[in-house]
């Protein structure tokens, strides 16, 4: 298909309304499976390197909620594409925290506790009023190749974060490390949840959303309680490095 050809927007249209039904069909099953309702898991389709004139087709199609991981791509296409709500799932750079409060209406991927007094500042300066929805990003099986908070450090930070102003805590995020099986991945999205449980029970103030599983291994991660999924190749297919 030759994306980003306007020629192709019909059957841009009509391939993103089948991707779309096939993971949100997917979704629905695995959590059949485990007793939770369809409508329990939001899904985060990742737009990263695709183009805004292809990314027009899959909004009509009804994927509305798009993740982007660089704050200047998100920016170009968020004025080309009115009434999607944005997520940040990719690393912030404190220099780009402002323009990221502007553009997204959710952070996943807050790692720090200095980015989140950042956030909270520039939340209350760009949007008084309306607290930036976050979930703090765990990094559960303490991959050295990813960033986030220990699960200790993520337990230590917690009171001083839930006491910003600006901010509200909506849940945890994971990125599970690249594994030859979505098996594999289970034990992180189960140390997620149960983190998440311990975590609350302690302090009310964090809400209850699971940001955890992608085109790999979404599936294992609405087992394990995802309530959101976010999921890129599946739907766009897959990406060129960039
Ligand atoms: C790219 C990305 C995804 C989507 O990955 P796919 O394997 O394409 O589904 C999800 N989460 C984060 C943080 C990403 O960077």
């Amino acid at each position: 298909m030759a994306a980003g050809n306007p020629v192709d927007a019909p059957a841009d249209l009509a391939a993103f309304r089948c991707a779309h039904d096939a993971v949100l069909a997917r979704i629905a099953a695995a959590g059949t499976r485990v007793g939770r309702a369809p409508g329990d898991v939001t899904l985060v389709a990742v737009s990263k390197t695709v183009p805004a004139d292809r990314l027009g087709a899959a909004v009509a199609a009804g994927l509305t909620t798009l993740g982007e991981n660089r704050v200047q791509e998100a920016e170009e296409k968020a004025g080309m594409l009115p009434g999607v709500t944005w997520h940040l799932v990719g690393p912030l750079q404190s220099n780009k925290a402002r323009r990221a409060v502007a553009i997204f209406d959710v952070i996943q991927s807050v790692d720090s506790s200095d980015l989140a007094r950042r956030l909270d500042r520039l939340a209350g300066e760009e949007r008084p009023g309306t607290p930036l929805p976050v979930l703090l990003q765990v990094n559960v099986d303490l991959d050295l190749a990813k960033a986030g908070f220990s699960p200790a450090s993520v337990a230590a930070a917690l009171p001083e974060i839930l006491a910003l102003p600006n901010l509200r805590v909506a849940g945890l995020m994971t990125i599970g490390r690249l594994a030859a099986s979505p098996e594999a991945a289970r034990p992180a999205f189960r140390a997620l949840r149960e983190l998440s449980e311990r975590l609350r029970a302690r302090y009310p103030g964090l809400g209850p959303a699971l940001s955890m599983g992608m085109t790999d291994d979404f599936e294992v991660a609405v087992e394990e309680g995802a309530t959101i999924v976010r999921v890129g190749r599946a739907i766009f297919g897959s990406r060129l490095p960039r």
